[in-house]
């Protein structure tokens, strides 16, 4: 119920654009790490000095024109230069939605390879999000047209996803980020009970730590990461062959414990304006997360949060609402 009123909430375009003019608001300052350029290199800096390096998340959501998909790629690109110019430790992560693959193919590929060019001139590597499965093939098709020229690319493979293993397969060359898939799925393509997608999640990250060239294993599941541990200790694979990848502001305990373990570990940065959508989403996957906002929005009378999320969805169906879900 809850996870359903938060998804409504995230689609919801009027929201999404209203929440842009105001800043980090709700808690999500918790899970966003600012709304600028400063304030995520920043943020940076301080996970750096644990020995933590980030991928950064320009956020967008929306972006059907061709005009927002130049603004997110220009601000991509400023990214890059800052990551550059303040020599920290950090990659990009995109979606190519938001550089324009709803729009056209041709056009996206062509955002994206400005932002892998500029990227590979500093020796920064890019990941290609994934998104939900109308997204998938066309996101494989960038990174096999980017391939052909760059070597700094890399994507996500989802083991909700039936198809799994063969992608695996065909992408083990490439730096990939393994994860359980946060989109909603039909029958047809992708495992329904969390167990089976457990039991793939696990096969895959055995498969890739054994036969693949790079593997981000991105989860804040204690038991799927105690299990990587055993098996990397008993397979003798090198730390430099996998990290370790959690969201921002998510069990930051045992973001700090595995780094200063000695494990390889990245943290998901997300800032910018457009955070709402993103923040929703958080609020869908684990509705423990409301305790991010009760701390922020309430100091001490919490019991009405939910009626705040309650009101906050109606507010939300009566505006219209087009998007899927994403991460
Ligand atoms: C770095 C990163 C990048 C991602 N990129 C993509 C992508 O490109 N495409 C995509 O589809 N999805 C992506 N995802 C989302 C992913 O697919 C999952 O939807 C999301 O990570 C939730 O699954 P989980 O493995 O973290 O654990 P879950 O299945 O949500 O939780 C499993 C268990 O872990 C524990 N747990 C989880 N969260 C917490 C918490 N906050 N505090 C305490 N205990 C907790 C609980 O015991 C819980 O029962 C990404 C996730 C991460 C972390």
């Amino acid at each position: 119920m809850l996870k359903d009123i938060f998804m409504g909430l995230s689609q919801n375009q009027f929201l999404n654009s209203a929440a842009k003019k105001y800043g980090l608001k709700m808690g999500a300052q918790s899970v966003v790490a600012g709304t600028n350029i400063n304030e995520v290199i920043k943020s940076i800096k301080e996970l750096n000095a644990h020995g933590i390096s980030c991928t950064v998340d320009n956020l967008g959501e929306f972006v059907f024109k061709e005009k927002e998909a130049n603004a997110a790629k220009e601000q991509i690109l400023n990214v890059i230069e800052a990551i550059y110019e303040h020599k920290v430790d950090a990659h990009i992560s995109l979606k190519p939605t938001q550089l324009g693959l709803d729009i056209e193919y041709s056009f996206c590929l062509s955002n994206l390879r400005e932002i892998v060019d500029k990227a590979s001139n500093y020796g920064i590597f890019v990941n290609i999000d994934m998104e939900d499965t109308s997204h998938l093939q066309p996101t494989f098709d960038l990174l096999d047209d980017l391939s052909k020229e760059y070597d700094n690319v890399g994507t996500v493979i989802q083991a909700y996803l039936l198809r799994a293993d063969e992608y695996l397969e065909k992408y083990k060359n490439y730096r990939l980020r393994i994860v359980k898939g946060a989109y909603k799925e039909p029958i047809e393509c992708a495992y329904q009970d969390k167990k089976d997608i457990d039991a793939n999640f696990i096969k895959l990250i055995e498969w890739h730590l054994l036969n693949g060239k790079f593997t981000s294993i991105a989860t804040h599941d204690h038991n799927i990461i105690n299990h990587v541990k055993e098996f990397v200790r008993k397979h003798n694979i090198p730390n430099e062959k996998f990290e370790i990848q959690m969201l921002y502001g998510f069990r930051k305990d045992l973001q700090l414990k595995l780094a200063s373990e000695g494990y390889n570990f990245c943290t998901y940065v997300p800032f910018g304006t457009d955070w709402y959508g993103y923040f929703m989403r958080r609020l869908a996957e684990r509705p423990q997360n409301l305790n991010l906002v009760a701390k922020q929005v309430f100091n001490k009378k919490t019991n009405t949060i939910l009626g705040v999320a309650a009101g906050a969805f109606l507010l939300g169906r009566m505006t219209k609402s087009t998007k899927k879900k994403r991460r």
